[in-house]
């Protein structure tokens, strides 16, 4: 971003791909200067204590990238490699993904540098309850509103709804999304991302003639996305040829038997150890043949090095920001149907919406009405990106980017600039 505090090579990648589009779009300049950079960043202390009995001090962040449209949105992710330019960047995609798909709410991400798996139960909720304690004053139902990412889940979403309600002094379910159904959330929340994937490549698969229940797809990542993407599409009788973890990466020519390998990670917590089929490395399972592949673990996977490589038809990206520009370029020649990740993964953002909604009307929605109301606003996206791409003859990310950044920056315009 424009200065140094959040650069990275995720912020750096996010605002080559905004600049791209800016351009495009001959967006407004002094528009463009501001929405480079997060409205709020936050970096917190976490002190908890160790099983051991230490005090260990974590570090904690919170970006809020804009919230012209509505109240910050945005994941808590845990993992080793969190830093403030990897949120700066995930909080400005966010902006993107909720004016894509038309939801009144701004881009906000947050995380703490650790590894979970780590972490004993006890260690886990005393950081992430002194991490909430220290972002208080900077969420809510109102302006900021966090939700599950890489490394959390719903109990941890749960602590965090908990801590602030203490705080409060009463119940707050709408200040957290992805909660347990048992104190607020909403049915269908944990599949609404892979579902969601699988939505978009639905579409891809007509808009392309393909017929999925002759296809066969390998899915990078077997967690929240990665899992349930695998399996949407199983039910529709796509092969799954090869899914990996951070452990092991596991394929089959013939197609793994998804159940076998799904009842295997919840039994172990991992794939590493899986009996039915043959281990490859984790970076190769990107270069295999096969009609869909998705990104489901972490950025900047797909580059310059390894894009000439890959041999797929469609790519979506569950994944945010898996697929760095350089690779975009070589995807384009090699014509890959890119369905990007701010279209791709945002079923996620889209059911945290409808559970806000429900939080906040104390009225709750069965899941079919979730799924139908999901797909609606998925598929509505997918066609206006596709006719924007087709029409500026711009590829599928270079359209949602631009559908995405300019209602953000019309609504700038209508607000203005408070002096
Ligand atoms: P998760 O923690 O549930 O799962 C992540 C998975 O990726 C795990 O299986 C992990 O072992 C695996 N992984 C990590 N590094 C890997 C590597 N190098 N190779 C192969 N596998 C690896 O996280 P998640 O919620 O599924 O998130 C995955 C991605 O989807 C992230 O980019 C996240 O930002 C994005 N996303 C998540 C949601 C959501 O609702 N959870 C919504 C939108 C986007």
């Amino acid at each position: 971003m424009a200065t140094v505090e959040w650069r990275s090579p995720a912020s750096e990648m996010a605002v080559k791909q905004f600049e791209a589009a800016a351009e495009r779009l001959d967006l407004d300049k002094n528009v463009a200067a501001r929405l480079k950079r997060p409205d709020r960043a936050l970096i917190v202390s976490v002190p908890a204590r160790m099983d051991d009995g230490s005090v260990h001090v974590f570090t904690g962040y919170r970006v809020q990238h804009n919230d012209v449209l509505g109240p910050f949105k945005g994941g808590i992710r845990y993992h080793p490699d969190v830093n403030l330019g990897e949120v700066s960047a995930l909080a400005m995609w966010m902006t993107w993904k909720c004016s894509l798909a038309g939801l009144p709410l701004g881009g906000g991400k947050g995380g703490i540098a650790c590894d979970p798996k780590k972490l004993s139960r006890r260690e886990l909720q005393d950081m992430t309850r002194r991490y909430t304690a220290e972002i208080l004053n900077f969420i809510g139902p109102d302006v900021d509103v966090p939700a599950p990412d890489m490394g959390t889940n719903e109990q941890v979403m749960a602590w965090i709804m908990d801590t602030y309600s203490q705080h409060r002094g009463f119940a707050v379910p709408g200040v957290v999304t992805g909660k347990p159904v048992a104190i607020g959330g909403t049915l269908g929340r944990r599949e609404a991302t892979g579902r969601g994937v699988v939505y978009t490549i639905v579409e891809a698969a007509k808009h392309l003639g393909l017929a999925l229940e002759k296809s066969t797809a390998v899915v990078q990542g077997f967690g929240n996305v990665g899992l349930i993407a695998a399996q949407e599409l199983a039910r529709l009788g796509v092969k799954i040829a090869a899914v990996s973890d951070s452990s092991a990466a596991l394929c089959r020519d013939n197609g793994l038997a998804l159940d076998e390998v799904i009842a295997y990670k919840e039994k172990n917590g991992e794939l590493e150890g899986f009996p039915n089929a043959d281990k490859i490395a984790g970076q190769s399972l990107l270069e295999l043949p096969c009609d869909i592949l998705i990104p489901a673990a972490n950025e900047m996977q797909i580059t310059g090095e390894n894009a000439g490589r890959t041999q797929c038809r469609i790519m979506a990206e569950g994944a945010n920001g898996p697929t760095t520009p350089e690779a975009d370029a070589i995807l384009r020649q090699k014509e890959v149907f890119v369905i990007p990740d701010i279209l791709a993964n945002a079923g996620g953002v889209i059911v945290s919406y409808f559970e806000w909604v429900q939080d906040l009307q104390n009225f709750f929605w069965t899941e079919e009405d979730v799924n139908n109301k999901l797909r609606a606003i998925l598929t509505r996206a997918f066609h206006e990106v596709l006719g924007l791409s087709r029409k500026e003859k711009v590829d599928m990310r270079m359209a949602a980017l631009m559908l995405g950044i300019s209602r953000v920056a019309r609504a700038m315009l209508w607000r203005g600039l408070y002096a």
